[in-house]
């Protein structure tokens, strides 16, 4: 049975891009006997606000979608998180990081190295503290911890990938039917190489959260047993993390669905405060639901 999400964080009014999200992950489940899912991504409590959940649930309920109850919600979830954070640090794969911004512009700027790459995450780490850094002991609460990636391509190679450690040979995996220009549909390979080189050791707790999006995401993606992801293309690269982590937690891989980004008229993504183009405008100045739906061609 298809299970689909939509999952967004409550930091800002849904926009004409969320809504198209939505809809297809709800069209995708209600074509067959599927399911349609919510969750509530609020692990940034600063941001996330009880007004702007409110605000998601009317404007998906205007847009006629129904979905099933009850909502999971991350804030709730933080002992799975720091279960899995466990799991990994008992492996060795994590390490504590104190770098800040400034600190890791001016390591990954340095002359030698070109400009910096930038991954899913901007700047890919240049990996000040993953040496230096102890990985004794207890897991700590109170500082960021990274992946080390390149430990963990190793640790699946050695589980059973062959020599796909520090090569292009297929790591791990997925399947991608979406629509978004720019990547191929079909079985798209996850290399060490490419997690090494262009997304490198990703935060998965920042201190202020201890958890970070990558991390929530995946977890709660096969808590809620999520078969197919629907979401925009902007996360195309993101999901390369996804699927390394769903391996090293021993989850499985939903099949991915990026789809087009929604533009304004000038061809500028929407962002969150791009209010003219939030679903609560729209409803307020009398467009339908149908409108919307045609906008966003769809049937
Ligand atoms: N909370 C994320 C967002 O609002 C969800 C993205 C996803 O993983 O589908 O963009």
């Amino acid at each position: 049975m298809i299970r689909t999400r939509f999952a967004p964080s409550p930091t800002g009014p849904l926009h004409l891009g969320h809504a198209f999200s939505a809809i297809l992950a709800h069209d995708m489940a209600r074509g067959e006997v599927g399911a349609f899912l919510l969750r509530i991504e609020d692990i940034d409590r600063e941001r996330s606000k009880p007004a702007w959940e409110a605000l998601i649930f009317e404007d998906l309920a205007w847009l006629g979608l129904t979905w099933e109850t009850p909502v999971m919600r991350q804030s709730d979830r933080m002992a799975a998180y720091g279960s899995a954070l466990d799991t990994l640090w008992a492996r060795g794969l994590l390490y504590p990081c104190g770098c800040n911004r400034r600190d890791i512009l001016a390591a990954a700027s340095a002359p030698q190295d070109g400009a910096p790459l930038t991954g899913p995450d901007g700047i890919v780490y240049p990996g000040t503290c993953r040496d230096r850094s102890d990985r004794s002991g207890p897991r700590p609460g109170d500082t960021a911890l990274r992946l080390d990636m390149g430990l963990a391509c190793r640790s699946l190679a050695d589980a059973g990938h062959g020599d796909a450690a520090w090569s292009d040979a297929p790591l791990a995996g997925f399947v991608e039917e979406g629509d978004g220009p720019g990547h191929p549909r079909g079985a798209i390979a996850v290399t060490a190489a490419a997690l090494e080189q262009t997304i490198g050791d990703v935060v998965l707790a920042r201190r202020d959260m201890g958890t970070s999006y990558h991390l929530a995401v995946v977890i709660d993606d096969a808590a809620q047993g999520i078969t197919h992801v629907t979401r925009g293309e902007d996360l195309f690269d993101a999901t390369a993390i996804h699927v390394i982590l769903q391996r090293l937690l021993g989850l499985p891989t939903p099949i991915y669905h990026h789809h087009r980004l929604i533009r304004d008229e000038a061809g500028k993504r929407l962002a969150k405060r791009d209010d003219a183009r939030a679903i609560s405008t729209f409803r307020a100045e009398g467009v339908t639901p149908q409108d919307i739906r045609r906008g966003l061609g769809l049937p």
